[in-house]
């Protein structure tokens, strides 16, 4: 992940911790997944999705529904159905705008729906003025943004996986030991003679 997706995915991960409290008191026909369950693919969704900062505060997150496509308390939070969203690939356009109309439809939403599903004409007015206007850009970006996020993951992972192996092979090979053995006898000198130096002196004692 990059510093700035990672950025935005720490927020999401906040969300989740504080979530788990209030998670007990709903539907269990409706359930949060906790990140640690999610995959690749659906964290990179989400932080995407995040990252175009049109949710006012709600946090986005995915869950499992039998009865759902998305859900929301009308305030903190939106929740796709992993099923939803593996029918629908964001990575193409057909699936972009399932998923962004879907999320639309939820923050048109200012109460829980996951009881009684009722949509007034309260709901429909909100749900036309969130998506007038630019809103729906999403749609046509969300595609390149997802590949765009993979690779930038890719690239993270493979730069972590040398990382990682340098410090297997230098410690194998005792560089660290040495270095750092070296750096300590150093910094104990006060005057570190080269051996030109040292030859004088050498010389110097010798005359005496
Ligand atoms: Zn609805």
């Amino acid at each position: 992940m990059t510093y700035k997706s990672e950025k935005a995915w720490k927020r999401v991960k906040a969300f989740y911790r504080s979530f788990t409290g209030i998670s007990g008191g709903y539907s269990t026909t409706h359930r949060i997944l906790s990140v640690d369950k999610l995959s690749k693919a659906e964290r990179r969704f989400l932080t995407v999705m995040e990252l175009s900062g049109q949710w006012k505060g709600r946090t986005l997150c995915i869950g499992v529904s039998e009865t759902a496509n998305g859900w929301t308390d009308g305030k903190t939070y939106v929740a796709f159905n992993r099923d939803y969203l593996q029918r629908h690939n964001p990575k193409y356009y057909e699936g972009a705008a399932e998923m962004v109309t879907l999320a639309f439809h939820e923050m048109a939403h200012d109460t829980d729906d996951t009881g009684s599903h009722f949509h007034s004409i309260e709901f429909y007015t909100a749900y036309h003025d969130l998506t007038r206007g630019n809103a729906l850009y999403l749609i046509g970006r969300l595609p390149d943004k997802m590949r765009n996020q993979k690779w930038q993951d890719q690239a993270q992972e493979i730069a972590e996986k040398e990382a990682k192996k340098k410090a297997q092979r230098d410690k194998a090979l005792g560089i660290t030991r040495v270095v750092k053995k070296q750096v300590a006898a150093d910094s104990d000198l006060t005057h570190n003679p080269t051996k030109k130096v040292v030859k004088k002196l050498v010389r110097r004692r010798r005359r005496f």
